[in-house]
């Protein structure tokens, strides 16, 4: 079956078609740096890594753009309020921000763009719109888009316009579907508001040079990203369920308008997390951020949190929402241990050489099949799990009935290496072979001969010992060994 994608913008399953052979276009918004990301954020870049890593695992070249929303109301705001430069604001929230995409091994797009860099382009549609006449100067010195004049407005978010009013404006960012209206490419400058954040866009209009003060608004932002890394057409477009209107919408108007080309294939988004069953927002105040859910599972290592939190995500279908817990995240983090304790079983399983198996073989490539099939069924990463389960439930027995060989090992670390291209979940360093020092060593010989003899007494002192130098001894079905602690 090949891929086929869910298009909110067609609202069906799609086939993935791309645009050319050579690589295939992916664009996600990228995060508003005014403040720490919340685990609601979080959630839509894991969805967006599950779909490149997917198309990557199927053998797609990919290439990822994502911008930095580092201008709009929110971070000007806040970095007013704190009396320090937008700059220093959103670089310090930028870095944040890399570092929890990093903690939950999300890949980092490959072009990341601070949206104040691509001015120059958003300046260059702005002078095209106008032109056009998508675009008209208003009485309070901004620059508008009219909805009016762009047909097809309102058919992402499945907008019924009739009836609509053609004379409302709106400065702001962001705002809900009954308010939809004209709104703001480039915002004339406010002192009060905008303090030392301006620029000046050196436009033609009816024929006269005209400087205007001001700054972008941000769905223009996202447009100019997408020309400037990419040109008018790409293949994917994904963000976080809320923002299909007004941003996507927006963004389409702008650069449909501007180049006459259709912008994006196909449009995906993540259903929303939930706590309490409420979105998560900072706006509501009922967000965690990746450190707070850390901190409120004092008992685990970072590390784990971070592969249950990831976990979690993978076991819920994208585009639904999800009701996060403590208690879902505390049994996502128990199932990362059972794959953990899987691949210490595969380090030490001892296994004597032999071919492979015809049936073993058969096995693995019906293992792999299904598990393309699911991801091939609109990034089923809740399914695509359950293959990888059964597949564990399957070398568990291997390895306590004896009877894979090293060979057949081997095929199973490459497969549990395939797996793990998309879910990023398993930890190969468990492979590893650390060298054990010869007294340690040396100290487990005492203890089983003590063992043999009946002496526990010397036995159990023997494996007091090896505790203290760090190390512990693991009894297995094959004997007993010892794993640095
Ligand atoms: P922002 O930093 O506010 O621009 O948001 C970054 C991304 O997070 C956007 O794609 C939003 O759609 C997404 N987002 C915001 N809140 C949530 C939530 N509770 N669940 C899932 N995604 C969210
Ligand atoms: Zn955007």
């Amino acid at each position: 079956m090949p891929l086929q994608l869910q298009n909110t913008f067609s609202q069906t399953k799609e086939r993935f078609k791309p645009l050319s052979q050579e690589f295939v276009k992916v664009y996600y918004c990228g995060p508003t740096p005014y403040n720490f990301a919340h685990i609601g954020n979080l959630r839509a870049y894991l969805f967006s890594d599950s779909v490149v890593r997917t198309l990557r695992y199927l053998g797609y070249k990919v290439k990822t753009v994502m911008n930095v929303t580092d201008i709009d109301d929110k971070t000007i705001r806040d970095s007013m309020a704190q009396g320090i430069s937008l700059q220093e604001l959103t670089e310090k929230f930028t870095g944040l921000f890399l570092e929890d995409i990093k903690h939950l091994s999300i890949i980092s797009a490959d072009t990341i763009v601070p949206i104040s860099t691509a001015i120059d382009t958003m300046v260059e549609i702005i002078q095209k719109l106008l032109d056009k006449k998508y675009a008209y100067i208003a009485d309070d010195g901004s620059i508008y888009y009219s909805i009016k004049k762009f047909p097809k407005y309102g058919q992402l978010a499945h907008l019924d316009m009739k009836g609509m009013k053609s004379s409302v404006r709106i400065n702001n960012d962001e705002y809900e579907k009954e308010s939809v209206a004209d709104f703001a490419l480039w915002k004339a400058y406010d002192t009060e508001k905008d303090g030392p954040n301006f620029w000046d866009a050196i436009l033609v209009i009816d024929g006269e040079e005209v400087v205007v003060k001001g700054r972008p608004g941000w769905h223009i932002e996202c447009s100019a990203c997408n020309l400037k890394h990419f040109g008018p057409e790409i293949d994917i477009h994904m963000g976080g369920i809320d923002n299909i209107f007004p941003h996507h919408e927006n963004e389409i108007a702008q650069s449909e308008a501007y180049s006459g080309k259709k912008f994006a294939k196909y449009w995906m988004y993540a259903g929303h997390l939930l706590v309490d069953n409420k979105k998560m927002s900072k706006s509501a105040g009922n967000f965690y951020t990746l450190a707070d859910i850390v901190e409120k599972v004092p008992n685990e290592k970072p590390e784990m949190v971070y592969r249950g939190f990831r976990l979690m995500n993978l076991q819920t279908r994208y585009r639904e929402n999800f009701n996060f817990t403590f208690d879902r995240l505390g049994a996502a983090i128990q199932t990362v241990k059972s794959f953990d304790e899987v691949l210490r079983r595969l380090k030490h399983y001892n296994a004597p050489s032999r071919k492979i198996f015809r049936d073993f073989r058969e096995m693995m490539q019906q293992y792999v099949q299904a598990y393309i099939e699911c991801l091939e069924d609109d990034i089923g990463t809740p399914e695509a799990l359950a293959i990888v389960f059964d597949c564990f439930g399957f070398i568990n027995s291997g390895i306590d009935n004896n009877s894979f060989s090293l060979e057949e090992k081997g095929a199973i670390i490459d497969l549990l290496h395939s797996f793990d291209t998309v879910l990023g979940l398993f930890d190969f360093s468990l492979l590893d072979f650390t060298e054990i020092p010869a007294e340690i060593e040396l100290l487990l010989i005492q203890r089983n001969e003590a063992k043999a003899q009946k002496n526990y007494p010397l036995a159990d002192s023997l494996r007091d010992q090896i505790g203290e130098n760090g190390y512990k001894i693991v009894d297995d079905k094959g004997g007993s060994h010892v794993e640095k602690v």
